[in-house]
């Protein structure tokens, strides 16, 4: 039997899927445009030039990350809005066009598995009177890029597919559904008609997978800075060059008629100091972090009836199958909210499927498309890694866990 293990008073912080501490150097880009640089960027006179001339040195920034062009960058309030931005955006744009179309209904395929506010846009344009087909994923959380082709029609206008998971760390083909996008879309050319955007949300990848959105293949990317050690209420959405949107938010035409208000300068200047350091630390960092998530797993793994969800192998083919930061496991026979709690009375933070979802109350839409019953989705937790997890935080993490999975087991049965 395990020991109660010494509690260590600094927090171990184990759940960066859901928020991410802003670094330091984020943090220093961004002070100078609180109460100095403070005025407004479409102002006519200096102060006013200089925060508009910050603002597109921050988009030319994040532009050259992604391989786009500043054009094609709009900054947002973060992963939600970009994504709505996206998505009822394109379906705006088809409203108006769906005379063409001799009232048959718009159709957008997505996934089970993505983020609600991809999931509640899509619910909301099914009661607009628009078709939405969900494809299903394997065991491990991956699409079929096959069912995609299969699920197309003449009146579909949009794919979305997350690029990848923020509750198991399943990495989806991206690469693979541009490509049949691509086909069915020169055919589509030379027959005169409109092309299936493709929109995908990358607001767990963006640290970790390449970004570079001309081999990604897609129109629309949706990204955000709180995931990336950025601001909270940050974050852009990449639109291709040709793809025209419906503004969701009217007023006085700031970001190209897209996104009206004044500028949040000093999150978007975060953002991009943000992106540009995760960036920059990406292929470190995801090295780093595989070794500690491959001892951490392989240590659980000796628990007894505990199983990991999602990609069982993080590297297949050369390619990542799995987010380098993401662990989720069930634990039979153990609340996951109860363990959370109790991981908490030992200063470690880590979280029941995903950060969004718990106040919903419902077992993890995710869990479930990939075969779990509602009992053992409850009885599931998250561990993500980040820039300031060490093998020391694993190591007691490992034992905490030894001694309260038994524990609680005990207490269930009695
Ligand atoms: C966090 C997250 C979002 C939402 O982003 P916000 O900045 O919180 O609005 C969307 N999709 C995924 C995959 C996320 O992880």
């Amino acid at each position: 039997m395990f020991k109660i293990p010494k509690k260590i008073n600094k927090p171990i912080y184990l759940d960066y899927a859901a928020a991410t501490p802003v670094d330091p150097e984020v943090l220093k880009a961004m002070s100078p445009y609180w109460s100095k640089n403070f005025a407004n960027p479409s102002s006519l006179y200096k102060q006013g030039a200089q925060a508009a001339t910050a603002i597109q040195h921050a988009r030319k920034t994040i532009a050259e990350t992604i391989n786009a062009s500043g054009s094609e960058i709009i900054f947002t309030a973060g992963g939600t809005e970009s994504i709505n931005l996206a998505i009822l955006g394109i379906a705006g744009k088809f409203i108006q066009l769906k005379q063409n179309l001799k009232n048959k209904k718009l159709h957008i395929i997505s996934t089970q598995i993505e983020h609600h506010a991809v999931l509640n846009c899509l619910e909301f344009l099914k009661k607009q009177n628009f078709d939405i087909t969900l494809v299903p994923v394997n065991k491990e959380g991956v699409i079929k890029h096959e069912d995609i082709k299969q699920a197309m029609r003449p009146e579909t206008i949009l794919v979305s597919v997350m690029y990848a998971n923020n509750e198991i760390g399943t990495i989806e083909p991206i690469h693979e559904i541009s490509k049949i996008l691509k086909f069915e879309n020169d055919l589509r050319q030379k027959k005169g008609q409109e092309k299936i955007y493709f929109h995908t949300d990358a607001c767990q990848a963006m640290g970790f997978l390449d970004s570079d959105v001309q081999k990604l293949g897609v129109d629309l990317l949706s990204a955000n800075g709180s995931k990336i050690y950025g601001p909270k209420q940050t974050g852009f959405l990449f639109i291709k060059h040709g793809t025209n949107l419906q503004p969701l938010i009217h007023g006085g035409g700031q970001e190209f008629g897209l996104r009206s208000g004044t500028e949040n300068v000093p999150g978007i200047i975060g953002l991009a100091k943000a992106l540009t350091l995760a960036t920059k630390q990406k292929n470190k960092e995801t090295a780093r972090l595989q070794i500690l998530q491959k001892f951490l797993i392989q240590e659980i793994m000796k628990i007894n009836k505990v199983s990991l969800n999602g990609p069982s192998s993080h590297i297949y083919n050369n390619e990542l199958k799995r987010l380098p930061n993401n662990i989720n496991i069930t634990i039979s026979d153990v609340e996951g909210e109860a363990l959370i709690l109790y991981l908490d009375s030992f200063n470690i933070s880590a979280s029941t499927g995903s950060a969004c979802s718990t106040n919903l109350n419902e077992p993890s839409h995710v869990l479930k498309s990939i075969g779990q019953s509602s009992k053992q989705a409850q009885e599931s937790i998250r561990i993500t890694l980040g820039k300031y997890t060490t093998k020391k935080d694993i190591i007691y993490l490992i034992k905490v866990l030894n001694y309260l999975i038994p524990k609680l087991r005990k207490t269930i049965n009695f």
